[in-house]
């Protein structure tokens, strides 16, 4: 299908320009080369923390605002050949830091649904132009959930591949070891295209890979919906276990995260309805615990932190970023640039990062950390199997929850920088184990999107398409009010 930027389209763009979605003027008529691809001559939208040849690349920081890409990111060069074409680069939290994108240095980006609310981060831009209907998907990256929690808050399909299995040149870095590109897409059949199209090995990546040969297809021929058997995470056990560990430790700060880790009422109930539609499709559940999940969060912040501030040593207005106008020396012309251009996000984590990776320190903070990630990691693996597909499964796949609360507000609304980080639980544990994971909307409730995900084996992303697929069919998936397709259906 070919796209038109129409006079009524543009008009419909003018209307959700409160949303913010993009940074800078979105550009809709342009040259594309047509294939027989589902996804030829349709506009998509790219998290400007992702490259394209003679765009910005802001990375929502003051320090790249005036930085321009001399190459374009793997993944966009394959959907272009494809016949899909960028429009535009959306907002973020500052390299792609937090869960709101009110840590973007450039704009504020709101909820479709409700225009005082955010809409999750920090591939917030991405989330909130497809759930208005301004593309039918967008690039976004995830490094602890940046892909689906947005995409559970702006009511859209977002799923974070596994480790590797999509390139990541041009995506800059920002905890290397955890993340990767992902896509939002109004549609799983949509979704699923867009991840056939830019998945595979690239010599640019040394990380990336091929999908092994045992591994499912991306979809199962004469599937029979239902016959497979899920195991789900209650946030419930998960909460219940941080808390017992907050009481043996004695840790204030534990018993704050398991607060922080406890569902909000209408989350229960999307999760609840998740639930009730998988089994009445006819899929198995199961309930499963993954004990060591309780120390999710602190070794993903350790893991996370100590990468960030290696990563951005980079932006140090020598080799990239914008240059103060006096200094009295080099060290000084760092010391200034990165004052100036770094938010305090950013800054929050150079520093947390720095200090675990401190010599003498590393055995109490770094490795710890790494040792926890193996832990949680063999977990999934002995429910899920292996990425080399060696061992035999026990189950096909893990639903869990996404976040604990539907879009926040802002000011008093809003959720605590601590709360937001201990909320990052359901989301981390896919990117500490490398796994893939899909989220979508289970229902809506008071108004606001509820979101879910599947969990799966590595490479296994197949499986989690033609479940969500099942739910789609009979819970088509919500648009919030205004909302206009234009485009049809894959
Ligand atoms: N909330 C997480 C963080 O701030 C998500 C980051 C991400 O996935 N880019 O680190």
């Amino acid at each position: 299908m070919r796209f038109t930027a129409t006079e009524s389209f543009l008009k419909y763009l003018k209307e959700w320009e409160k949303i913010g979605a993009f940074i800078g003027e979105a550009k809709f008529s342009q040259d594309f080369s047509e294939s027989d691809d589902p996804l030829s001559g349709l506009p998509f939208a790219i998290k400007d923390n992702i490259t394209v040849k003679g765009l910005p690349i802001t990375c929502g920081s003051r320090l790249l605002e005036c930085v321009k890409s001399p190459f374009t990111a793997t993944a966009v060069e394959k959907l272009e050949a494809k016949g899909a074409f960028v429009v535009g680069k959306t907002n973020l939290d500052e390299f792609g830091m937090g869960s709101s994108t009110d840590n973007s240095a450039l704009q504020k980006t709101n909820n479709p649904w409700d225009t005082s609310r955010v809409p999750g981060g920090s591939s917030g831009g991405s989330a909130a132009a497809v759930a208005a209907g301004l593309v039918p998907f967008a690039l976004g990256s995830d490094t602890g959930g940046s892909v689906r929690q947005p995409a559970a808050f702006c009511g859209v399909v977002g799923l974070k591949p596994t480790y590797g299995a999509v390139s990541r040149f041009g995506l800059v870095s920002y905890a290397s070891s955890l993340e990767g590109i992902g896509v939002l897409a109004d549609t799983t059949a949509r979704c699923r295209d867009v991840f056939a199209v830019i998945r595979g090995k690239d010599d640019k990546d040394q990380t990336s890979r091929d999908a092994p040969p045992k591994a499912p297809p991306l979809k199962e021929k004469n599937r029979k919906p239902g016959a497979r058997t899920i195991g789900v995470l209650s946030a419930s056990t998960v909460a219940k276990a941080i808390a017992t560990a907050a009481a043996q430790e004695g840790m204030e700060s534990l018993e704050r995260a398991a607060q922080a880790a406890a569902l909000e009422p209408e989350v229960t109930e999307g999760f609840e309805q998740a639930k009730a539609t998988l089994a009445s499709l006819g899929y198995h559940l199961i309930d499963v615990e993954i004990p060591s999940l309780k120390y999710g969060v602190p070794a993903y912040y350790t893991i996370a932190t100590a990468e960030a501030s290696a990563n951005l040593a980079r932006f140090d207005s020598v080799r990239y970023g914008a240059r103060p106008d006096w200094a009295e020396n080099p060290d000084d012309l760092i010391d200034r640039a990165r004052e100036a251009g770094f938010g305090d996000e950013v800054k929050l984590r150079i520093l947390l990062g720095t200090f675990v990776l401190r010599s003498g320190f590393q055995d109490r903070y770094y490795l710890r950390a790494q040792r926890i990630r193996a832990g949680i990691r063999a977990s999934f693996e002995s429910l899920l199997g292996d990425a080399d597909y060696t061992q035999p499964a026990q189950i096909d796949a893990i639903l869990l929850p996404v976040f604990p609360t539907r879009a926040f507000g802002r000011g008093e609304s809003s959720l605590s920088p601590f709360a937001q980080k201990a909320a990052d639980l359901y989301t981390c544990c896919a990117n500490l184990a490398g796994l893939p994971a899909l989220s979508f909307p289970a229902m809506v409730v008071g108004g606001l999107p509820v979101g879910v995900q599947l969990l799966g084996r590595a490479f296994a992303e197949g499986v989690l398409f033609d479940i969500v697929e099942d739910y789609e069919k009979v819970r088509p998936f919500p648009h919030p009010s205004g909302f206009k397709a234009f485009w049809d259906a894959p």
